[in-house]
């Protein structure tokens, strides 16, 4: 067994464990008949909105549509522009485009990996301001900001109380993209948030309103795809639960033009199973974290793992990123000795080619670009053991000691 290959992610466990609950499931869905929306999906709606800490929720086809839905209801629209980091998974910036806003990106913060506060206050320093909506202009499309997206990455919320000040004094609508940071806290001040709620706060109950995806691979992920958006606000609800639906309030009825953006109702009678675990697996997962950190902590400066609990941040470790130099290297040796590893992302999304129209340079985001081509994310699921990580870092350890020689 000393060889069996450690997997990144291993989603076979946890489904093998709750296969007869999730066959259950899926057989009632299967006998009520009822497919697309109905009980099974305001059950979920009921509970993740509890889980989260928030009013509402709304579930989606997936969580792309989830970041377009959320931005369509606090009002962006054609002729927007709105404010996210080249640092994440493309579908943040998907979701701003089929919103029909531009991008403008700000670089990440060199040590947690979020957008950086201080390159979002000089960004927004630099704009001219609208005289119309008394927005800031966006320093590339030339059109006026309407919203921020900051993105919870690898399960650690973003600076928002500082991101929340900001959007205040420049009048910025703020939407979580939390699709990797579901349960993921932060201790709020109170005074700078968006709204004035001082505390222990969950990701996507801070914002305006924000967007989860419940992809497989996902902290909480369905057995196919599936999203939500969370809000405090009645009226976004009231717009995604329309938009999601054929822009219709009544059947057959429409408001606007909408999209097939539903849930259907054995993902949320899936999800709704797997919500009662996932405060044990996110403790699975710090515990995880917390054993990585102690086994590589003697490593040297060489290797630096990113994300941990703090006075105020409690991550979920969606992922475990590591940084090094030799990253290329390092990835192909674990490779060898049968531990998968991942990239999380290799091209910054201002070097991607469906973006190079927009103009941007290499070297226009330092830290996302140095940062993207040191990453490296190690094994993380829930069930990974203590033995596991051993080998891990014990192969981590070969690599330095070679690498020094
Ligand atoms: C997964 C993910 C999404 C989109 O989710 P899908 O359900 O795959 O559409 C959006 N943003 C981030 C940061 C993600 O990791």
């Amino acid at each position: 067994m000393l060889n069996h290959p450690i997997p990144f992610l291993d989603l076979l466990s946890p489904h093998r464990e709750l296969e007869e609950e999730l066959v259950a499931a899926s057989r009632e869905v299967i006998r009520s008949a009822q497919f697309v929306g109905g009980p099974q999906v305001e059950g979920f709606e009921r509970e993740f909105a509890e889980y989260c800490q928030t009013k509402y929720c709304v579930a989606v086809g997936n969580g792309t549509d989830a970041v377009r839905f959320a931005l369509q209801a606090v009002g962006v629209t054609a002729g927007d522009a709105v404010i996210t980091v080249p640092h994440t998974f493309i579908a943040t910036v998907e979701g701003i485009s089929q919103a029909g806003a531009e991008t403008e990106f700000v670089d990440i913060d060199p040590d947690t990996f979020t957008m950086s506060p201080t390159c979002l206050a000089s960004y927004l320093e630099a704009c001219r301001t609208d005289p119309e909506s008394g927005r800031p202009i966006g320093l590339r499309s030339g059109k006026p900001i309407k919203a921020l997206v900051p993105v919870h990455l690898y399960g650690q919320i973003a600076d928002m109380d500082v991101i929340g000040e900001l959007a205040r004094r420049y009048k910025l609508i703020v939407v979580e993209d939390s699709a990797q940071a579901h349960g993921a806290e932060y201790l709020s001040g109170g005074e700078q948030s968006i709204d004035g709620r001082p505390g222990w706060r969950r990701a996507g109950s801070i914002g305006h309103a924000a967007a989860f995806s419940f992809y497989p691979g996902k902290n909480l992920g369905a057995c196919g795809e599936a999203g939500a958006i969370t809000t405090n606000d009645e009226n976004v609800a009231k717009f995604v639960r329309m938009i999601r639906d054929h822009g219709q309030a009544q059947k057959y009825y429409h408001e606007i033009e909408g999209y097939n953006g539903r849930l259907d109702a054995l993902q949320a009678a899936f999800l709704r199973i797997k919500l009662r675990h996932l405060e044990t697996w996110t403790e699975q997962r710090r515990t995880a974290a917390r054993r990585y950190r102690e086994l590589l902590s003697g490593l040297g400066a060489e290797i630096i793992s990113l994300g941990s609990e703090s006075t105020t941040h409690k991550p979920v470790y969606h992922l475990f990123v590591v940084r090094t130099k030799e990253r290329e290297a390092l990835g192909n040796h674990l490779r060898e000795l049968g531990i998968q590893t991942g990239l999380h992302y290799p091209v910054p999304l201002h070097r991607q080619k469906c973006y190079l129209g927009w103009g941007y340079q290499e070297g226009s985001f330092p830290v996302t670009e140095r940062v993207a081509s040191e990453i490296l994310s190690l094994p993380m699921f829930p069930e990974l053991t203590a033995a596991q990580q051993q080998r891990v870092a014990d192969a981590i350890e070969a690599f330095t000691r070679a690498a020094v020689r």
